[in-house]
């Protein structure tokens, strides 16, 4: 099985002004000067520009969290890849839970999406994940397949290996409630599982987990055989409990 370097990715939502940002990166990278993983930060499109500056000479990457389809157009308020790109940003979030919930992000949108991600050389960050009612009704992995296969459907299988996928559960974003390790393993083992079928390298695939990450939890989760990373939101907003997860993936 090839090794799978690991992905630790910070997702500050609608947190953190330029300065803020700025005072993040300079506490954070001394703090994670000897990590061999991959450690992304995904900061709020103002803030992209101080974030690429200070991790320039480093291990850092720098992420979106979301991107239009379109190169330009007549989008009030979007962002395009050339966009990104032309910042040197290197990757970006796609299908947020949040983005799907409050500003009705579809699968169809985000099939044009990954596929614009990628070829403008951008690593898309793929979220899937299942509501509380649905893995109550034992409906997980039936969301998941779905999520899965409508948003990968405008890439090739070749490609997949430079997707990177977030999973997600709803109820565990922002809750401090984590999903056991035993279900995010086999939740993470059941999306490499469907990738495999779709063909392609599911075995180079960062699969992370996301939901209510902190220091206390990182290590578990993280030594689990299909979870590559994590993705953060509230511990990431602090350089030192980041700087702790990072360090727990070794
Ligand atoms: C997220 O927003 O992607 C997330 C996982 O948030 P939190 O870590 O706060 O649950």
């Amino acid at each position: 099985m090839p090794e799978r370097t690991p992905y630790i990715a910070a997702n500050w939502k609608m947190h953190k002004t330029v300065a803020e940002a700025a005072e993040f990166v300079d506490a954070l990278l001394p703090r994670i000067a000897a990590t061999q993983s991959d450690v992304v930060l995904c900061a709020p499109f103002t803030a992209l520009t101080a974030v690429v500056e200070r991790r320039y000479g480093t291990a850092v990457k720098v992420a979106a969290q979301n991107m239009h389809e379109e190169d330009s157009g007549a989008f009030t308020g979007e962002v395009s890849a050339p966009m990104l790109v032309e910042l040197d940003v290197e990757a970006v979030i796609l299908g947020h839970s949040e983005r799907r919930q409050y500003f009705n992000e579809t699968d169809e949108a985000l099939a044009r999406k990954v596929a614009k991600a990628l070829t403008a050389d951008l690593e898309p960050i793929l979220c899937v994940g299942e509501s509380e009612e649905a893995r109550d009704a034992g409906e997980t992995e039936e969301v998941l397949e779905r999520q899965l296969q409508a948003d990968l459907s405008g890439i090739e299988p070749g490609q997949i290996e430079n997707v990177v996928i977030a999973y997600e559960p709803i109820w565990a974003i922002g809750t401090g409630r984590t999903a056991t390790p035993e279900q995010a393993e086999e939740t993470c083992a059941f999306i490499r599982d469907v990738l495999r079928a779709r063909g392609g390298a599911a075995d180079r695939v960062r699969i992370l987990y996301g939901g209510s990450v902190k220091p206390a939890n990182a290590a578990e989760l993280l030594s689990l055989p299909d979870i590559d990373g994590a993705l953060v939101g509230g511990a990431s907003l602090d350089a030192e409990d980041f700087a702790a997860i990072v360090e727990a993936a070794g």
